[in-house]
C-alpha cells in the first residue's frame, strides 16, 4: 500500500493546503493529524466572538467528521505527534509507528509565556490561540455569571484584539506591557498611544511601561503585581506576550530551524527531502509572515508542487487588519528598520510612512479615518516575498 501524504496540524495551514490538495488530486490517500480537536475554524475570529458571547460551536464551520469525509482523508484528532524519522519516512504516536510518504509540517506557533505561573492560579491564568482555548475561557468567563475583571498581559495584536472585544462584551479590561505603547512591532509609537488613548477612553485601565512582577491568588482573585510595587486584582489572566514557532519536532527529526521557524526555500520544501512546511511555524526563504494571507497562498503553491508542478509562493504586500473597532488600525511593518517614518494625520487619524535612505515606501501604518488609504498606498509598497 502506498504511504500517504501526511500533513500534521488542523489549523488554517494543514486545513487550507488538504483543502487545495483535493481539488487537484481526488485518489491520493491523505492523512491529517492533529493534537487539537481538528475542528474546521478561522483562528480570526477567537478575538472576536467574546463582544457577541459566541459560543465556542458558533465559531467551527465543520467538525474534525466532517472535513474527514467531504475531503476524503484519514482524519486524526486530539493525536500529537512524538517524533519524525527523516530517514525512515515514519513518524511516531505512542507505541505507534506509522509510514508517510511525504510529509507536510502545520504546526504552527504557540503562546510564549516569559514567566512561570504558580499553581495556585494556573485555572484563572488563559492564552487563547486556538478553538480549545477560547472553550476553556469562554466556560471560565460564563461560570462567573456576570462581567469579569480581566488582565490583559501584553499589548501586541492579540493582547489589543482580546482586550477591546472583551470590553465590548461588557467585561473591565485592564492591559499590562512592558513597551510604552500598543502595538509595539506593528505601528511607530504615535499611532500606538492614539490607540491606547481610545482604550482608555472606552473605560479600560492601560498599564504600559510596566512589567508583570508577581502573580499570587487572593480568594477567588488573582493579585497581578507590577514592577512598581502596584498591583491589580482580576477574576483572570489573559496572556498574550507573542507566538513562537513549534519546531521541536522538526528540530529533533534534524532538519534545519531557527527562532523565525523551519527554514525554507519558495516551494516550502525543508532542508530534509520529501518534507515541507507552511503556516505559522515555517519561515520562507527568511520570512515568517504569521497571518492567513501567507499560509493561503502557501497552501495554493504547495498543493501545486505536491502534485507534480513545482510551484514558488510568493506574498504580495499584504497589510494586516487589526480588529481593534474602537480604532481601526491598518499595517504593513517594513521588513527592515526605516530611515524615517513620516507622520501625517491629526487626532487619531494618523498615516504613517516608512521610507528608505532614497524617500522610498518600504511600509505604512493607518489609524481610525486614514485606514481607507490601504489599498493605495499597498499598490505602491513592496511586497513581503516577491
Ligand atoms: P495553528 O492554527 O497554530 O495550527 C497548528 C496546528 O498544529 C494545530 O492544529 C495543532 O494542534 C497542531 N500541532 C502542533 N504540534 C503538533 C504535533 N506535535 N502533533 C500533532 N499536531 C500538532 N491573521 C490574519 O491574517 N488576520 C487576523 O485578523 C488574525 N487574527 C488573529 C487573531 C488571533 C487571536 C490569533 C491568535 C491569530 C490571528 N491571526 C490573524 C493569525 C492567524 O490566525 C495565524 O497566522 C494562522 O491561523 C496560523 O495557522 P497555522 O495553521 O499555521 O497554525
Amino acid at each position: 500500500m502506498t504511504a500517504p501524504l501526511t500533513i500534521i496540524g488542523s489549523g488554517m495551514a494543514g486545513l487550507g493546503l488538504l483543502r487545495q490538495l483535493r481539488q487537484l488530486d481526488r485518489t491520493r490517500p491523505m492523512t491529517l493529524i492533529t493534537a487539537d480537536s481538528g475542528d474546521d475554524y478561522s483562528k480570526p475570529l477567537l478575538s472576536t466572538g467574546f463582544a457577541k458571547r459566541l459560543p465556542p460551536m458558533r465559531l467551527a464551520a465543520r467538525s474534525a467528521l466532517e472535513v474527514a469525509d467531504d475531503l476524503d482523508a484519514v482524519v486524526r484528532t486530539h493525536t500529537r505527534v512524538e517524533a519524525i524519522d527523516a530517514e525512515a519516512r515514519t513518524l511516531t504516536i505512542g507505541a505507534e509507528t506509522l509510514p508517510w510518504g511525504e510529509l507536510v509540517l502545520a504546526t504552527g506557533a504557540a503562546p510564549a509565556r516569559p514567566f512561570a505561573v504558580p499553581e495556585a492560579v494556573a485555572d484563572r491564568v488563559f492564552s487563547v490561540n486556538d478553538l480549545d482555548d477560547y472553550r476553556a475561557f469562554h466556560a471560565a468567563l460564563e461560570a462567573l455569571g456576570r462581567p469579569a475583571r480581566v488582565a490583559v498581559i501584553g499589548i501586541g495584536l492579540v493582547g489589543c484584539e482580546f482586550a477591546n472585544d472583551l470590553a465590548a462584551g461588557g467585561h473591565a479590561v485592564e492591559m499590562v506591557a512592558p513597551e510604552p505603547a500598543p502595538l509595539p512591532r506593528l505601528v511607530p509609537e504615535p499611532l500606538g498611544h492614539a490607540l491606547g488613548e481610545a482604550f482608555r477612553e472606552a473605560g479600560m485601565a492601560l498599564h504600559a511601561g510596566r512589567t508583570l512582577a508577581t502573580l499570587e491568588a487572593e480568594g477567588s482573585r488573582v493579585s497581578v503585581g507590577l514592577d512598581d510595587g502596584s498591583s491589580l486584582s482580576a477574576d483572570l489572566v489573559l496572556v498574550a506576550t507573542g507566538l513562537a514557532p513549534r519546531t521541536a519536532l522538526a528540530e529533533s527529526a534534524g532538519l534545519a530551524v531557527s527562532e523565525a521557524g523551519i527554514h525554507t526555500d519558495r516551494r516550502l520544501a525543508t532542508s530534509s527531502p520529501g518534507i515541507h512546511a507552511l503556516g505559522d511555524v515555517a519561515c520562507v526563504d527568511g520570512v515568517n509572515a504569521m497571518y492567513v494571507q501567507p499560509l493561503l497562498a502557501s497552501a495554493k503553491a504547495l498543493a501545486r508542487t505536491l502534485t507534480g508542478t513545482p510551484t514558488a509562493v510568493t506574498y504580495g504586500p499584504w497589510p494586516v487588519l487589526v480588529k481593534t473597532p474602537l480604532l481601526p488600525v491598518v499595517a504593513l511593518p517594513p521588513a527592515r528598520s526605516p530611515s524615517r517614518w513620516r507622520i501625517e494625520g491629526e487626532g487619531r487619524d494618523l498615516t504613517a510612512l516608512a521610507e528608505d535612505e532614497e524617500g522610498r515606501l518600504i511600509g505604512f501604518a493607518l489609524t481610525g479615518g486614514c485606514v481607507r488609504r490601504k489599498v493605495e498606498l499597498a499598490r505602491v509598497a513592496p511586497p513581503l516575498l516577491g
